[in-house]
């Protein structure tokens, strides 16, 4: 067999469940940004509805409408949109649009008035990070003109949102107080919007008062623990993804395996690595475009597997640590080239 990516779709419904418990009474959007950090968006969204998660992070407009073919009635969060088309194909899909700048939410009011329907906006607050989202200082404007498109019935404000850095408790603090007073100006403002959601996969878990109702958790529902956090089992998770590759040649010199670096491998872990041969670890040597080589171990044949990286292996975080890296780029680097296998309980 080929080199590919293997993802137990069974540790991804145990990840989300234990999300679900985790959060609760909030709710959980599935981030699946980055082609469901490399794991593959279909299979993964299936299987999230399957578990009954109703809600979605898509990132792009794009992803949104793909994440729309696969399920009627889940709420889809798109919060790059890029111009009054992608505005308007978003409204088109029923995708909640984030809105980060008074312009766009000009634009999206166009588009709305144009598909005769309202448009779901999630407004976003810059709480300190910086990363698009509308300043403090010109917020109270823009909820009241927000206000104004909503009783025009062009828009409904449902969510109010931001992100953080959750890097420093500290800094994730004076955020969410921003946050906070941006929530009450709306509410003076005379909006009434349903979600307020600020935190990803780490303070999620860590934080509760950064819970609200609704929690982005993208990597941990993969199984990607944070860097320098704690431990995938500690938190309830396990890796959903695993990369495999097959001996292609050995040598008295090595044994080479047929994953290189356009496969995504990242060449920066030659030397570092540690794989999961059949006769245990060994120390990745070099990677090359198309192979990479690993010490021989005695009785090595072509065609045995080598499992590179993630379950069972060195974890996505545990390698990008070594590199100065998080987990969710070593996943997403993973070529599409590669073929993923999807494994579940039948
Ligand atoms: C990627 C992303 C998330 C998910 O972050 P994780 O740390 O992977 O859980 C949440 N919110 C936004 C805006 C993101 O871009």
């Amino acid at each position: 067999m080929s080199a590919r990516v293997e993802v137990d779709l069974e540790a991804l419904a145990d990840n989300l469940r234990a999300i679900r418990d985790r959060v609760a009474p909030a709710a959980h959007m599935l981030v699946v940004k980055d082609d469901a950090y490399g794991h593959g968006l279909v299979p993964v969204v299936r299987q999230a509805r399957a578990e009954g998660v109703g809600w979605f992070g898509a990132f792009d407009v794009e992803t949104g409408i793909a994440v729309r073919a696969e399920t009627a009635d889940a709420r889809i969060f798109s919060w790059l949109i890029a111009s009054r088309a992608e505005a308007a194909a978003g409204i088109e899909a029923g995708l909640d649009l984030g809105v980060g700048d008074a312009e766009l939410l000009e634009d999206v009011a166009d588009a709305a008035a144009t598909a005769g329907r309202p448009a779901q906006v999630h407004l976003k607050i810059d709480t300190g990070l910086h990363r698009n989202g509308i300043r403090p200082e010109r917020w109270p404007q823009v909820v009241a003109r927000a206000a104004e498109l909503e009783r025009r019935g062009l828009i409904s404000v449902v969510g109010i949102w931001s992100h953080i850095g959750e890097a420093s408790d500290a800094d994730d603090d004076a955020s969410r107080a921003v946050f906070d007073a941006a929530v009450a100006d709306a509410h003076a403002a005379g909006l009434r919007p349903r979600v307020r959601h600020l935190s990803a996969s780490a303070a999620s878990f860590a934080r509760p008062e950064f819970r609200y109702d609704l929690t982005r958790v993208g990597a941990f529902a993969y199984g990607i623990r944070s860097a320098d956090g704690p431990a995938e089992e500690s938190l309830g998770l396990r890796p959903v993804a695993r990369v495999v590759a097959p001996v292609t040649s050995v040598s008295a010199d090595g044994v080479t395996i047929g994953i290189g670096f356009l496969d995504g491998l990242v060449s920066g872990l030659a030397g570092r690595l540690e794989v999961v041969t059949p006769a245990g670890a060994r120390i990745l040597r070099a990677v090359e475009p198309d192979a990479a080589t690993v010490a021989v171990w005695p009785g090595a044949a072509v065609g045995d597997d080598v499992v590179v990286l993630g379950a069972g292996a060195t974890t996505f975080t545990t390698a990008a640590e070594q590199i100065a890296t998080i987990g969710e780029e070593i996943a997403v680097r993973l070529s599409p080239r590669l073929p993923r296998r999807y494994a579940s309980r039948a």
